[in-house]
């Protein structure tokens, strides 16, 4: 579908993207996801080609400006490799730069950034706990202020990239009960007190580790708070809008791999003595694909549009985002359905697409939780 905000440079940096998937990650998907892990060259490689230099100034390594149109292009074109446990592999690092790049202190930014965004280490976004992540505003782990530094205790669950990155973005509770009381923090992996473990036989997002955190009495600088004290809660929620939209993003790209897929099997599969693509429940299948797809893109493209224009489309990208968790579960299913049992089989995208559906109506704000928020911000 064609994006009215296209421009020269815009769809250069989508080919450039759409060329590193095809050569150095399809082929290598299935392998990946299959052995639980990514080689760490690829973190390097992402770095390398600016996926996490978005809103990053020059002097870290950053390309100096964002994009949201690049942002959702590079999510989109990583997705299509089938198996997005290794985007995902990589995606803890997308959602915790924006808190050090806009809060942190100079001399965290100089500790750590460039590296980060470079891809050589990696970084987490550590919010969700092990008693719940859709209420934010009741995190349990706290951090009390000792002389010039703040003591944390508690645990983080279901972190991304968690078991292998150096550095975190922790929510932990300042205040008093409730939104008003959190702060954010930076921690680095070797403090002592802070542990990890691996959750392990997770249905989906095979290829990316996923940690829960451990904080007993882990001591760091007062300057290591993100942003002023007892307002995470914000910063939170205006970091979940591009986590959201890299989200949307992603999800058109496996959209679109079920669409092709079914294509192309329809167009070769025979059954009762005709192609399948010959079919008209199958094609009524594909134009429903399809239409449901263009519509999540044609919202998405109005999305980047708004955001890259300063007014951060918050209504719009939670209705985007559950309305693409949707689409995706609908497009994956009819996918599943039109390949018959080939689509049952390990390995297939189609296979690996179909359960990479929850976690995208799940994770980064649930489908309930999304619908909630935007009936909020109609003043409902
Ligand atoms: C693979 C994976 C990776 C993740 N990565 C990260 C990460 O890097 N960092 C991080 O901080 N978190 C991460 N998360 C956590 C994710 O954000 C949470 O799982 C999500 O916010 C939902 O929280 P929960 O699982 O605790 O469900 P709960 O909050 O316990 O909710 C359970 C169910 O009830 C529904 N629900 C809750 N409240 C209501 C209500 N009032 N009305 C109706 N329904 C409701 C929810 O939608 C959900 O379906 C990840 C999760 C997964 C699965």
């Amino acid at each position: 579908m064609k994006n009215p905000y296209e421009t020269e440079e815009r769809a250069a940096f989508r080919e450039t993207v759409r060329r590193w998937v095809a050569d150095k990650i399809t082929p290598n998907a299935d392998a990946w996801d299959e052995a639980g892990d990514v080689p760490w060259e690829i973190h390097e490689q992402a770095g390398a080609l600016g996926a996490f230099g978005f809103g990053v100034s020059e002097k870290y390594g950053g390309l100096g400006f964002d994009d949201c149109f690049m942002r959702a292009a590079f999510s989109e074109e990583f997705a299509k490799c089938g198996a997005t446990g290794v985007p995902a592999a990589l995606g803890g690092r997308g959602i915790s730069i924006g808190p050090i790049e806009k809060l942190a202190s100079e001399d965290i930014k100089d500790l750590c950034l460039k590296d980060i965004v470079s891809g050589t280490k990696g970084s987490s976004l550590a919010i969700t706990e092990p008693s719940g992540g859709s209420d934010v505003a009741r995190l349990k782990t706290t951090a009390k202020k000792d002389g010039n530094h703040y003591v944390i205790n508690g645990s983080k669950t279901f972190i991304t990239g968690g078991m292998k990155s150096d550095y975190f973005v922790v929510g932990a509770r300042t205040g008093d009960e409730g939104l008003a009381g959190i702060s954010l923090f930076f921690v680095e992996a070797d403090a002592p007190g802070f542990s990890r473990t691996e959750i392990e036989r997770k249905m989906g997002w095979w290829a990316s580790d996923t940690a829960t955190l451990y904080f007993d009495d882990v001591r760091v600088p007062a300057e290591n708070m993100l942003g002023d004290e007892n307002l995470g809660f914000i910063q939170i929620m205006h970091n979940f809008n591009y986590e959201r939209l890299a989200m949307i993003a992603g999800m058109v790209g496996m959209m679109k791999v079920c669409l092709d897929a079914s294509i192309d099997y329809a167009k070769e599969r025979e059954t009762f003595g005709r192609l399948l693509i010959k079919s008209q429940v199958i094609r009524h299948k594909i134009a429903d694909m399809s239409a449901r797809i263009d519509m999540v893109e044609a919202y998405l493209n109005q999305i980047c549009h708004q955001a890259n224009e300063g007014e951060m489309p918050v209504a719009e990208i939670c209705k985007g985002k559950f309305s693409a968790s949707k689409a995706l579960e609908f497009c994956a299913s009819e996918a599943m359905q039109i390949w018959g049992g080939a689509a049952y089989l390990r390995g297939n995208p189609v296979e690996r697409i179909y359960r990479e559906v929850k976690v995208n109506a799940i994770g980064g704000g649930s489908e309930e939780i999304m619908r909630d928020l935007a009936v909020r911000q109609m003043g409902l």
